[in-house]
């Protein structure tokens, strides 16, 4: 057997390639992402200063046999060394020709800053001696070898780093200078005496130095900073890292030396040109650092031309053998030019889309990577207005919440929905609206609002959805803070916040900010995003529709690409001012008279509710689901009743002629008790509703009816789909179907219109989708209600669980993710595919799509996608999100 090889040089990563059979992950794994990169450049014939790397499997090794090299693994290195100095012409500990190395981790992911590196090995005094001959800059050699010794006193042999920066700072103090590179030479060569001191042990022998700092960054894998990284991160443990020793080159010894960092397009613009800033005569930490001001990347075409020219090809051969950005680090070390690193580059959600799109039309990379190369939820960014990056540093962040929907929004503070609206219509005041929680009856303040934000609450609250629904930003569950509605103050981290203050939320990852932020608005006509979005709908399979109430919802849901509406929630119309008290006529009586005569006053508006949705979707799909939501939501509180009554007879104490009202208020009081209900999300909601008040599901169904027959003769295309929603057994179904065909049977004849149309039922609780096959019989489309289905199936309300126990859940791993957010596959996803099995048995061309708030998120929707749905519905604003989602699903 021949023996391990532990050490590959950057020219030997073919060798490392075959042993994988060319599989990259597998050369990754074994010489980490930098190693492998910067074999990869060598073989490019890409400047790279000559190295080697340790490989991961001798860091396991040693890790795992009591931190001993494994047999020939030293060895290795040493002739590997021997190549290094053969290439780069100079000898290791030699004071004539001294070659100085590095000694950097490198994982197979990358873990940024958390393992450790030395530089500068190779110097003890005769070597530093030498070099300054050689150099004829000892102040650059005595600033090489005190950083040598800094370093390897605190990696290597664990001294605090702050006894070196106090020694420096001292004789900063001492020389009346503001920084260390003002520090004169002979003053260094006093320091390197200090440090080699207080470092205790720092060793001479240049091969000790390079040995104990490879075992240094070989512990440093299991070091606590790099656990936790994992952790976070979810990288495995048992990878290692591997070690890269590499030859020091110095952008520091003059004015013909130079070191910098570019990507090779515009990281923030996507713009095709490459960027990046350098400094004349520095060292690479000083141009990250930002001590010294660094310049543009195309002034060094000014400086360095031929650098520059050399530095431009090698950028643009990098990113095309990679296929990717690339950012990089290089060297001009007297005139000769070195790259140090590559990697694919970080970008913003705006250059993520025009370099894939670019790149896909440069014909680097077909147009399905380019697809999957944007994070669905980068898409995001164009939908709404964001803070400016340099407005949100200097900003005081007031606490964090759930990040319920995404934008900024800046305002004044509000308690209250009728003071919002007052503030922002008549006063023109921009504003956020703060409320403990909200309810039905805050929508007109959610509306005239920027943005939302609330104490409590959850994904699915009131406030959630109705913000989603309406692209306002919110900010929920935001425990930190202390609504006092007597006060009309809002207390956090230690402030007090008035009504009419300045605040600041961004819905986008649940920040709330003290005072003004400035704001930009993206859009979603940028061209290559449109692009982009095209080229996912003709791989996608799954159809997007929206969720949306109204018509300028459905509008804007239709410039974004939606194929039709997926739920209509038209309990949402009845909230508003004007209807709402004929609502809670139309409940609380118990006169069928009255009963009636409410209902007829509110059909024509739900009628032209219904023409507004079927315009705006003229020749699609609108599914309108009858009303859903528990009664106790359309009624006043007993709490504000009881207050009301109590005022009254203050009043009539003091001699008031009130006694007419009090009679009405407890008249009230004493129906609305009589409806309470202990569990009302159990209760009387959905087709249970319907089939109480079964005059309102004719209204409903007539409304729907007769607006379609009303478009249809101005022409336009009508598909309606009526939907009945918490149905739990096929009776329900039943009952309401014959009521609904009878219905529509009677309006078409009224208006000798002929309407096709589908019936069909939402599956948003167990027993519905376990009997799926009888429900079926009844149903031609299913739609998954998986808020109500993830209430049910848990058994969590949707409404208090995120402010409460499953918090503790998330943060404790007890819950991998919110099932609110995203599908629990193994258990309302098993649920769904029983129902989707089921439904399609009994009818093959039953259509299943999904309406609830999952249909939004991109893992969901890729679950979809695998259960083979028809299509998603979600909000207007997730639309897009939703078709590279379900674009990406289909590729994957
Ligand atoms: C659901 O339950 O998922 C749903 C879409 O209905 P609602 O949120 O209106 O209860
Ligand atoms: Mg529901």
């Amino acid at each position: 057997m021949s023996a391990t090889k532990w050490v590959y040089g950057f020219d030997e990563v073919a060798e490392a390639e075959q042993r994988y059979g060319g599989d990259w992950e597998g050369v990754r794994g074994l010489l980490g992402g930098k190693g492998a990169n910067l074999g990869e450049m060598t073989r490019l014939g890409v400047p790279v200063p000559p190295g080697f790397t340790v490989t991961t499997e001798a860091c396991l090794a040693y890790l795992g046999g009591d931190e001993t090299f494994p047999p020939g693994c030293w060895e290795q290195v040493e002739q590997a060394l021997h190549r290094v100095e053969k290439a780069a012409g100079k000898r290791f500990g030699d004071p004539q020709e001294p070659l100085l190395v590095s000694c950097r981790s490198g994982a197979k992911f990358s873990m940024p800053g958390m393992m450790d590196t030395v530089l500068n090995i190779g110097l003890n005094d005769e070597v530093a001696a030498g070099l300054a001959r050689l150099t004829g800059d000892e102040r650059f050699v005595y600033d090489s070898y005190r950083r040598l010794v800094q370093m390897f006193g605190s990696v290597v042999l664990g001294r605090p780093d702050e006894v070196f920066e106090e020694v420096l700072a001292k004789h900063r103090a001492e020389q009346g200078v503001a920084t260390d590179s003002e520090l004169a030479a002979p003053r260094l060569k006093a320091i390197v005496a200090e440090f080699r001191r207080l470092a205790g042990g720092f060793p001479t022998d240049p091969k000790e130095q390079l040995r104990l700092a490879t075992e240094a960054v070989f512990k440093s894998w299991n070091g606590k900073r790099a656990v936790d990284y994992r952790n976070a991160a979810g990288i495995p443990h048992d990878l290692g890292t591997a070690v890269n020793i590499q030859t020091m080159v110095f952008g520091n010894m003059g004015d013909d030396c130079a070191t910098g960092v570019a990507m090779s397009r515009n990281a923030t613009s996507g713009e095709p040109k490459i960027e990046g800033d350098y400094l004349i005569n520095a060292q690479g930490e000083d141009v990250v650092a930002g001590i010294r001001a660094t310049k543009p990347l195309e002034q060094l075409a000014g400086d360095m031309p031929e650098m520059y020219a050399q530095f431009a090809a090698i950028a643009s051969r990098l990113e095309k053998h990679y296929r990717e950005m690339q950012d990089m680090e290089f060297t001009v070390e007297r005139g000769k030019l070195w790259l140090l690193q590559t990697r694919n580059g970080k970008r913003t959600a705006q250059a993520a889309v025009r370099i894939a799109v670019d790149q896909a039309e440069e014909g680097l990379i077909t147009r399905q990577e380019a697809v999957m190369r944007v994070k669905p939820d980068q898409v995001d960014f164009f939908l709404h207005p964001q803070f400016r990056p340099e407005s949100r540093k200097g900003a005081v962040r007031l606490a964090n919440g759930l990040n319920v929907s995404p934008g900024a929004a800046v305002g004044v503070a509000a308690f209250d929905a009728d003071l919002a609206e007052r503030w922002a219509k008549q006063e023109g005041k921009q504003v956020i609206m703060v409320r403990p929680e909200t309810k039905p009856d805050d929508v007109h303040g959610m509306l005239a609002a920027e943005g939302i934000l609330t104490s409590r609450g959850g994904r699915t609250s009131h406030a959630a959805l109705v913000a989603r629904q309406f692209g306002k930003p919110a900010v929920v569950g935001v425990a930190a803070l202390e609504v006092d509605m007597a006060a009309r103050t809002m207390a956090v981290a230690g402030r007090v916040i008035a009504e009419g203050d300045w605040i600041s939320i961004d819905g986008t990852n649940g920040d709330v900010f003290l005072g003004r932020l400035e704001t930009m608005v993206p859009d979603i006509s940028d061209p290559w995003l449109m692009r982009l979005l095209t080229w996912a709908d003709e791989v996608r399979k799954l159809r997007v529709r929206a969720n949306a109430d109204y018509p300028v919802d459905a509008e804007r849901a239709r410039r974004y690409g939606a194929e039709g509406i997926g739920l209509t929630r038209t309990e949402h119309m009845f909230f508003e001012t004007e209807r709402l008290p004929i609502v809670q006529k139309m409940i609380m009586t118990t006169s069928p008279e009255e009963r009636a005569e409410a209902l007829a006053r509110l059909l024509p508006y739900q009628r032209a509710d219904f023409e507004g949705l079927f315009r705006a979707m003229d020749g699609l799909p609108v599914i309108i689901r009858l009303i859903d939501p528990p009664l106790h939501e359309f009624l006043p509180s007993t709490g504000d009743l009881t207050k009301r009554l109590i005022d009254l007879k203050v009043e009539e104490a003091r001699g008031g002629k009130v006694a007419g009202e009090i009679t009405e208020v407890e008249a009230l009081l004493a129906r609305v008790a009589s409806m309470h209900e202990a569990n009302p999300m159990l209760g009387t909601r959905g087709v249970r509703l319907g089939i109480t008040l079964p005059e309102l599901t004719r209204m409903q169904v007539r409304a729907i009816f007769e607006a379609a027959c009303a478009v249809t003769r101005e022409g336009v295309v009508v598909h309606p789909e009526v939907m009945i929603p918490l149905v739990s057994h096929v009776n329900e179904l039943k009952v309401q179907r014959e009521l609904l065909e009878a219905e529509a049977r009677q309006v078409m004849a009224e208006q000798g219109i002929e309407v096709k149309y589908l019936f069909g039922t939402m599956i948003e609780i167990p027993r519905a989708a376990l009997t799926a096959g009888e429900i079926a019989r009844y149903a031609e489309f299913f739609s998954f209600g998986t808020n109500d289905l993830t209430q049910t199936t848990f058994g969590i309300s949707r409404d208090d669980a995120e402010s409460g126990f499953l918090v503790r859940y998330l943060r404790d791993g007890i819950l991998e993710d919110n099932p609110f957010a995203t599908i629990d596959r193994n258990g309302v996803g098993r649920i769904m595919r029983l129902a989707v099995e089921g439904g399609r048995a009994t009818r093959p061309d039953l259509e299943v799509g999904i309406c609830g708030e999952h249909g939004g998120d991109p893992r969901s929707i890729a679950f979809c996608h695998e259960l083979g749905l028809d299509y998603v519905s979600c909000s207007p604003f997730r639309v897009p999100i939703a078709r590279l989602a379900a674009a990406q699903a289909a590729l994957q």
